[in-house]
């Protein structure tokens, strides 16, 4: 989980958006499908990944994955040079490797980023052992087969087969394996940018943490490329009060007044927006849908916008969170005894911010919101310290979608997915991105993993992976890699 986002995009890039990837298909990609033996080794490298808990836990360690990565691909020959163990905690060691380039180029080289940490999860919730990688039914199952150990094992698996194969890229195919994205005090990507730069910079940056094609009824509707992201926040929201004796009851009471405010919460909705991203991303799902989600989209897409479309497909909670900022109460915690007045009444509210707001504006709308004078509300960074005042800071601006990355990567798409097509979209969650794209390196998010819609079960229980969703994303990363990279 991460932070910060977005901002304006231009019209320029909704021109170019629209333009570009309302082109048909690019010809027919007859891609080099992987051999058996390529098969057993990523499936190998799969199982290992999930088998070692990089939980942000006492059990945990991405190191332990980090370092058996870094063996492999020291037994596959990379020179001791190429691969970087390295992090600021003996627990959150990340893992560097460079594939370099036949020549040396001034061409920059292109960054597959990946991270390696995955949610907790407990056995007690889960019908297998999150921490075992089982087949079952044709699926993966285990913590980390969609979030995102299938694209760390994947980009592996691609890097030990380029060497293997002697391929020699026309510029340099670098891939970081890195601590804590989704918590934890040690976010590598962040580390590594900011302490060792040379080691990470790129022209551009793959994320296969966001993005992929989405199935319905085993359809393909659409591939999604993330080309910005909503901007995380939490704020914390505090009812005080002098409290007393539990068996004199008074209105005043803190838990009555925080949970008045959460209501309101409940009850209200951010205005709809809609900027270039979303609008591509609507308009090419218009063209796929059928039916009334299809009459409500293009009913969304006219200016003004039906609000009535807009409110129908809000039920739909995964539109409803690209349509505008939502925020949601998500813990809570009142009182000090059963038989007293509770003195202290707080509840966490997490928001996920639209593009272009900041959150210090966000903060000041939940407390207008809220309209009780008594009640504060605080902004909580990610390191955990809770601040009268929130960032001012809005988010990115969208990168352009660069042909040299769009180009092969609809072409490789429609080869293993035909018909679909390619659309960025804004991520509704957040991820290592972020960091790249404020140092001014451009990120795109795609993983090349098809999933169905109603079937993400990313930081869920009984996290699985359809198993010939892996064998493509392996095929797609291999014929990937070698196209960002030839002359
Ligand atoms: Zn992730």
């Amino acid at each position: 989980m991460h932070r910060n986002v977005t901002i304006c995009i231009a019209a320029a890039f909704a021109l170019s958006v629209g333009s570009f990837f309302s082109l048909p298909v690019f010809g027919q990609t007859q891609l080099p499908a992987a051999s058996p033996q390529d098969r057993a080794l990523a499936r190998d490298i799969f199982k290992q990944l999930i088998e070692i808990n990089t939980t942000d836990t006492p059990r945990g360690s991405v190191t332990a994955g980090a370092a058996a990565m870094q063996k492999r691909f020291l037994d596959a020959g990379f020179p001791a040079e190429d691969v970087h163990l390295l992090g600021p905690d003996p627990r959150k060691q990340n893992l560097v490797v460079r594939l370099r380039a036949a020549a040396p180029t001034a061409e920059k080289p292109v960054l597959f980023l990946c991270h390696m940490d995955v949610v907790q999860a407990l056995r007690s919730d889960w019908s297998t052992d999150p921490f075992q990688f089982v087949e079952k039914d044709g699926y993966y199952y285990g913590r980390g087969t969609q979030d995102m150990k299938d694209s760390d094992a994947a980009l592996v698996a691609t890097f030990l087969r380029l060497r293997k194969e002697g391929y020699k890229p026309h510029r340099d195919l670098v891939l970081a394996l890195t601590a804590d994205e989704e918590g934890g005090k040690f976010n590598g990507a962040a580390w590594l940018l900011r302490t060792h730069r040379e080691l990470v910079d790129a022209a551009y940056v793959i994320n296969p943490d966001s993005g992929g094609v989405e199935l319905d009824h085993g359809r393909p509707v659409v591939a999604d490329v993330e080309a910005t992201e909503k901007v995380y926040a939490d704020y914390q929201v505090t009812a005080t009060n002098p409290g007393g004796h539990s068996s004199r009851p008074r209105p005043d009471n803190a838990i009555y007044e925080l949970t008045a405010a959460l209501n309101r919460l409940a009850a209200f909705s951010f205005p709809f927006e809609m900027n270039a991203v979303t609008r591509t991303y609507f308009e090419n799902l218009a063209r796929q849908e059928t039916g009334p989600a299809a009459n409500d989209m293009h009913a969304i897409l006219a200016t003004p916008p039906d609000l009535n479309a807009v409110a129908r497909l809000s039920a739909e909670p995964s539109f409803n969170s690209n349509f505008r900022t939502t925020c949601v109460a998500t813990r809570l915690n009142a009182g000090h005894a059963n038989n007293a007045l509770p003195q202290t009444a707080q509840a966490n509210v997490n928001c996920r911010i639209f593009p272009g707001h900041s959150p210090e504006e966000i903060r000041r709308q939940l407390a207008d919101l809220f309209a009780d004078p008594k009640l504060t509300v605080k902004y909580v960074s990610d390191a955990g310290v809770v601040a009268d005042t929130a960032p001012d800071r809005k988010a990115m601006v969208p990168p352009a979608p660069i042909p040299e990355v769009f180009e092969p990567l609809t072409r490789i798409t429609q080869a293993l997915w035909p018909g679909t097509p390619v659309t960025p979209v804004m991520e509704n969650g957040a991820s290592d991105s972020i960091y790249f794209a404020q140092a001014g390196i451009p990120c795109y998010g795609y993983s090349a993993i098809a999933l169905e819609r109603d079937d993400d079960r990313a930081h869920g229980q009984d996290e699985r992976l359809p198993v010939d969703s892996y064998w493509k994303s392996l095929d797609f990363f291999y014929a990937f890699a070698k196209e960002l990279s030839a002359k």
